[in-house]
């Protein structure tokens, strides 16, 4: 059976960028019967907010997203993330990393991550024996990074197509899987339950495009490299300026909308519109449903115009 998740993390409301790729993803999964896991990702402690979990279903569901199992909340899981941890450790596939942040970025060379995050080019790789070792020569807690192999690595994505790294090592860099607090890292998380869960296909935003080699390498440390899942990274909604759908382009929330007085089916006539439908109206969900086709949806980022936000007010 295939299988696939929706995993909003509490951070933020839905907006109309993620509401798109969460819509996407139910559609893709109702037309073809996968079941549907809800799992909060929650694990980033200092950046959650408060009720955001119960604001992101109530999203969901007001655009007419269901699922059949969850919320699963990761913050409830860490048992197995520690698990996970101490099984890299223990097999030398990880390691403490003293490093603070600032070291870390310092230590950095060129090539940088897309998403501005520095590759750390392993200062602290071979260096101590265990996490003891590590914080009584600094006066520290060690974070945990995985050592990447040197080998490159290349995977199909079902939407975006063949993607390869030359050199993983110097090209994604040794990751944390832990962080200094003990608390699991969303790369090591992300894979401890997408393979718990049975999690077949995963449908997300391209931001997350290169996170998938380095969860790729955390299935194989882990040896459940038969469980990797099928990818579909999909392009995101950006504003005028090319940047990510955010705060700046104005209040493109689905609760602000919502509380304007603007219906879920003007709002799905334009995420309709923004995933290749041919709609210039309000649409239910069982018309997106019977409409929808993936091999028409735009390649292209998404841009959302002052037209766009204008037909939502004129509905
Ligand atoms: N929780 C992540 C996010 O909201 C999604 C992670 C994933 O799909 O792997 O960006």
């Amino acid at each position: 059976m295939e299988v696939t998740r929706l995993a909003p993390s509490p951070t933020g409301a839905l907006h109309l960028g993620n509401a798109r790729t969460f819509l996407i993803n139910w559609l893709m999964a109702r037309q073809a019967g996968w079941k549907i896991i809800l799992r909060i990702e929650d694990l980033d402690g200092p950046r959650i907010k408060p009720h955001a979990d119960q604001q992101a279903m109530q999203d969901l569901r007001w655009l007419g997203i269901d699922w059949d199992e969850g919320p699963i909340y990761q913050s409830k899981r860490t048992d197995r993330y520690a698990a996970a941890v101490k099984e890299l450790l223990d097999q030398k596939l990880a390691y403490p990393c003293i490093c603070t942040r600032r070291e870390a970025a310092l230590a950095a060379s060129a090539p940088h991550a897309e998403d501005g995050a520095a590759v750390y080019p392993g200062t602290c790789r071979g260096k101590y024996n265990s996490i003891e070792a590590a914080r009584s020569a600094s006066g520290r807690e060690p974070a945990i990074r995985l050592a990447m192999p040197q080998a490159p690595l290349e995977f199909t994505d079902q939407f975006c197509g063949q993607q390869r790294w030359n050199n993983s090592q110097q090209q994604l860099g040794d990751f944390v899987i832990a962080k200094s607090d003990g608390t699991a890292a969303y790369q090591l998380a992300v894979v401890v339950d997408d393979a718990e869960m049975g999690i077949t296909q995963i449908v997300r935003g391209e931001d997350l495009l290169d996170s998938t080699p380095r969860q790729m390498i955390v299935y194989h440390a882990l040896n459940m490299a038969d469980r990797i899942p099928h990818y579909f990274h999909l392009p995101l909604v950006v504003g005028t300026d090319g940047r990510r759908l955010a705060k700046r382009h104005g209040d493109t929330r689905l609760s602000h909308y919502r509380e304007s007085g603007i219906s879920a089916r003007r709002i799905r006539g334009l995420l309709a519109r923004w995933s290749g439908v041919p709609c210039d109206s309000d649409i239910s969900i069982e018309q997106l449903l019977k409409q929808f086709d993936l091999a028409r949806l735009p390649h292209d980022r998404m841009i959302m115009s002052a037209d766009d936000e204008a037909w939502l007010n004129n509905g």
